[in-house]
């Protein structure tokens, strides 16, 4: 098998897991623009657990504590306190740090307690990321599926990392505030790029503001929406300026 399909495979998976991290966890766990019914709500929550490996509850404290002080001393991850490359390189472990404090999680996920899904399974973060290795190596052969599986992680890693620095340095800027607006990456990430609309507007379910940006996940939810699978609780980017 050439190597050019295990990294089409992970990159893929990369993408499965940029869309739910972007509308569960995010839009919709930290932010509540958007409340999914119980059943898509745990198929999404079986994908971040399966290609992830992050607890919901700590990643939305890490992250309500980034809107509470962007770009300030106490901002877990901020290009403007640390430097881009520095964000960009580090922002796993810059993470990590937050998410390891239990006042922090506390404090900033007191909503967010586990249920019996999140004891029992969603919360043992190594197993799931065992469970997909083992899958990719069933399906694609011994060496293939740990290559796509770390490809997919390195991936959603950087992804991850490019959201807070290159997302807090470079691009266009309509809201007033340090994030930054960047079609490429939010091509990438499932609408993520569209990070200074998002400070923005932070409660609302669209990053995007326009029908032809790339912001998949709200594609995601508004079918899901149609579907009757999810109520859509904040809307405003059809205010977004410029
Ligand atoms: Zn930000
Ligand atoms: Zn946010």
């Amino acid at each position: 098998m050439q190597i050019i399909t295990p990294l089409l495979v992970g990159f893929a998976v990369t993408q499965v897991s940029t869309l739910t991290t972007s509308a569960y966890l995010h839009r919709a766990l930290a932010h509540k623009a958007v409340r999914f019914r119980p059943g898509l709500a745990l198929f999404l929550r079986f994908f971040l657990w399966l290609t992830t490996g992050v607890k919901a509850r700590e990643w939305a404290a890490v992250h309500r504590k980034h809107h509470a002080f962007t770009d300030e001393e106490a901002d877990p991850h901020s290009p403007a306190q640390l430097g881009w490359m520095r964000v960009q390189l580090t922002n796993f472990w810059l993470y990590r740090r937050v998410a390891n404090d239990p006042v922090t999680v506390e404090k900033w996920g007191r909503d967010l307690a586990p249920d019996k899904w999140d004891r029992w399974m969603f919360d043992r973060g190594p197993l799931g990321l065992l469970v997909s290795t083992v899958l990719l190596s069933l399906w694609l052969g011994w060496w293939q599926g740990p290559l796509a599986f770390g490809f997919h992680i390195v991936s959603y890693v950087m992804l991850s990392g490019a959201i807070n620095a290159v997302g807090h340095t470079f691009g266009r800027r309509p809201f007033s505030n340090s994030a930054t607006n960047l079609h490429w990456l939010a091509a990438l990430t499932s609408g993520e790029g569209y990070h200074n609309n998002h400070h923005g507007l932070p409660t609302s379910a669209r990053f995007g503001s326009k029908w032809s940006d790339f912001d998949a996940a709200w594609w995601l939810i508004k079918a899901a929406d149609r579907c009757g699978l999810a109520e859509i609780r904040r809307l405003k980017s059809e205010t977004v300026p410029g």
